[in-house]
């Protein structure tokens, strides 16, 4: 298992967040199952990687409804499905980056994604690919805006400046995506929030 994500696991659990590793997005996709009991509502923020775990079938079959914006059909119904994840019994998302250090950095563009993270939903489990472990604070804020967001930027075709130049110029455009900066530096309190490394890339 690589040193990384195991000193990662242990400074997430020194900050009261309980850290899981495991090899395989199956095997996380099977933890998130066990971990929602049937009938409970679930909040999915904007994530490449819960997309990628395809885990929502499963927990439709467990009569859970399920408020992902990413499916909605209408911009009032995507922005009727983000408030409604802030409601949610559990909140399914990734993190932009994950310290070696303990700490979960992200960047919003709307902020639901970050504010059902810390508040709302009583238990939050964050799927995290082995490529967003990095050493610090620093190098979280610049793989987030260096890396994931011109990937970003070109997904969503925002015209952005990163999108075009895969770097960060710290722009004002009207389609800025980074706008809310969150840095989780202990587990919230009267939240159950759980984090699982996967020893794969998953997301950017
Ligand atoms: S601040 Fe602008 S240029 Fe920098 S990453 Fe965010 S959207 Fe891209």
């Amino acid at each position: 298992m690589e040193e990384r994500l195991v000193k990662a696991q242990q400074a997430l659990e020194k900050h009261g967040i309980k850290t899981r590793i495991v090899a395989t997005a199956e095997e996380a996709k099977q933890i998130i199952l066990e971990e929602v009991q049937a009938g409970q509502k679930v909040g999915i923020g904007g994530s490449c990687t819960i997309e990628a775990l395809d885990v929502v079938p499963e927990l439709m079959a467990k009569g859970c409804p399920v408020y992902w914006h990413w499916r909605g059909k209408t911009p009032a119904e995507v922005m009727e499905l983000r408030r409604s994840q802030l409601t949610s019994d559990v909140f399914l998302a990734s993190s932009n980056a994950v310290t070696e250090d303990g700490q979960l950095v992200n960047v919003d563009g709307m902020g639901n994604r970050v504010a059902a993270m810390i508040f709302g939903p009583s238990k939050v489990i964050l799927v995290c690919g082995q490529n967003k472990v990095v050493p610090n604070l620093e190098a979280a804020l610049d793989r987030i805006h260096n890396v994931a967001a011109p990937q970003n930027a070109k997904r969503l075709n925002t015209g952005t400046p990163c999108g075009a130049t895969g770097q960060c110029n710290d722009c004002n455009s009207p389609e800025r995506m980074c706008r809310v900066t969150t840095i989780i530096e202990r587990c919230p309190h009267k939240t159950d929030l759980k984090v699982i490394l996967v020893q794969e890339d998953l997301g950017y």
